[in-house]
Parts: structure tokens; C-alpha cells; sequence
């Protein structure tokens, strides 16, 4: 990540208590909806529930509520910063009783938020290609009790048919460009958000529509960095470095 441009804080033995972390993380919140950031409410209450801490490897884990990616295990896996999963789901509408796709669980974190707006009605199914990290993210969930999310280790940039169609589909890797499986296992009237562009800053985060007759449309909103995807629909490793 290093060369990515973030500056990742040093690892060091963690020293906040619990409380401290949760007030923290209450901190955020506040600060997020006050930039404007985060302004659905089933969100908000997501991100107060859920422990971004418990997702975060012992030695980073004091700085889990700074606006950094951190890095978790795995080759170049990391969890996101706070502010780009309302970045991602309000863009999406993510709402509950929603079928949701996530390409690249990396921590587990993005998989839990998604739990907690769906609900039990809806559906989440989380695929991450490197092996050590799903190790992660899956004891991450089940020692949170969100035993009922789909973690499939697999090339996510097939998507997952099994469990498709999809309401909702996040790819939280950069892509060289939307893959087509993805586009085809999304639901008539879903969505799909994915960065798209090269390993270097800065990638295009694109929001895609499949409108009810089937039509495609797709509009820039932002810009991003996220890690190159990899597998099938996404970069060779000879193309970037991480
Ligand atoms: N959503 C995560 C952050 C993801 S970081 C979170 O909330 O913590 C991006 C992740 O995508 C990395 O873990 C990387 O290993 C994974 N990845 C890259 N290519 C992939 C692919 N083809 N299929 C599934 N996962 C992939």
C-alpha cells in the first residue's frame, strides 16, 4: 500500500480500552454526518453497532477510527477508511431486504454494515480471492455472531452465481473495467459500484444502473483509491504492484 501514496501509522500494542474505542467510534459518526457523508439512517445505526475495531489486527487497531486504510492480512488486503462505506452505500441505496453482492470482503467489516441494513430478510454474500485474508474475515464474522453472511473464498470478479441475481453488488477493488458476469447476475432495477482505473491514483468510482427493460447506464461520482482487483475480470500481476 505504501506505494499507493497512504500513509499507514506505525504498528504498535494496542492501549484503548474498549470504551475509549466506542467513543471513537460515536466520534466519527458524528463527524461523518456532519460533513455530509453519511446520512441515511439505517447507516448510521450500522456503523454505531458495528465494532470497526474487532476487524483490525491487533496492531493497528487504536488507529481504527482514523480516515486510513489500515492493513490486514494477506497480499496488499486492507480495510477500508470509515468514510467509504457511506461512500459506496448511499450511492448504492442498499436498503433493507436487499440482495447484496460484496467483491472483496478484506476484513469483514463492509460485509457486517451490509448485514445490519438488509437485515434478515435480505441476503449478503461476500467473496474474497486471497485465502489468508478470508481466514480473517470469516473469524472476524463468526466470532461477531454474523453467522448467516455468505463468505465464499473464490474469484469474485465472476461474481457468484449461485446466489444470484443480485439488488445491490459492491466490487471494493479497482477494476481495468466493470466486469460483464457482474453486470449479468445484477437484479432489473439494481445497482452496482465499482472503481474503475489503473493501480495508481486516482480511479473513477462508478455507479451502474440496470434499468427494468434491461438497459445499462453509468455515471462517475467520485474519485478513489482501492487495490487492483485480481482474477479472471480483473488486473494480470504482471500489470501493477502492490
Ligand atoms: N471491503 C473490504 C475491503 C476490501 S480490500 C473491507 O470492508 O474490509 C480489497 C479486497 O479485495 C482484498 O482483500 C483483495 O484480496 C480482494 N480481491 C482482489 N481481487 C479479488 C477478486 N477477484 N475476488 C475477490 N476478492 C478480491
Amino acid at each position: 500500500m505504501g506505494t499507493l501514496g497512504w500513509i499507514i501509522p506505525p504498528p504498535r500494542r494496542p492501549r484503548k480500552t474498549r470504551g475509549q474505542l466506542r467513543g471513537e467510534r460515536a466520534e466519527r459518526v458524528r463527524r461523518l454526518m456532519e460533513e455530509g457523508l453519511l446520512n441515511s439512517g439505517a447507516l448510521v445505526e450500522a456503523m454505531m453497532r458495528v465494532p470497526r475495531e474487532e476487524f483490525i489486527p491487533e496492531e493497528y487497531r487504536d488507529y481504527a477510527y482514523l480516515e486510513v486504510p489500515l492493513p490486514i492480512p494477506g497480499r496488499g488486503s486492507t480495510i477500508s477508511c470509515p468514510h467509504s462505506y457511506p461512500l459506496f452505500y448511499e450511492a448504492l441505496g442498499l436498503d433493507r431486504g436487499d440482495s447484496f453482492l460484496e467483491v472483496g470482503t478484506g476484513s469483514g467489516y463492509g460485509a457486517a454494515l451490509a448485514y445490519e441494513v438488509v437485515g434478515a430478510m435480505g441476503r449478503v454474500v461476500t467473496v474474497e480471492i486471497d485465502e489468508e485474508t478470508y481466514r480473517f474475515a470469516k473469524r472476524n464474522l463468526e466470532r461477531l455472531g454474523y453467522t448467516k453472511i455468505h463468505v465464499i473464498l473464490g474469484d469474485g470478479s465472476k461474481g457468484y452465481p449461485p446466489l444470484a441475481p443480485y439488488d445491490k453488488i459492491a466490487v471494493t477493488a479497482s477494476c481495468p473495467s466493470i466486469p460483464e458476469p457482474l453486470i449479468q447476475q445484477l437484479n432489473p432495477g439494481g445497482r452496482l459500484i465499482a472503481p474503475v482505473g489503473p493501480a495508481d491514483y486516482p480511479q473513477d468510482l462508478i455507479l451502474v444502473e440496470k434499468e427494468l427493460n434491461g438497459s445499462i447506464r453509468s455515471k462517475k461520482i467520485d474519485e478513489v483509491l482501492y487495490i487492483p482487483l485480481r482474477g479472471e475480470y480483473g488486473w494480470r500481476a504482471r500489470t501493477y504492484r502492490v
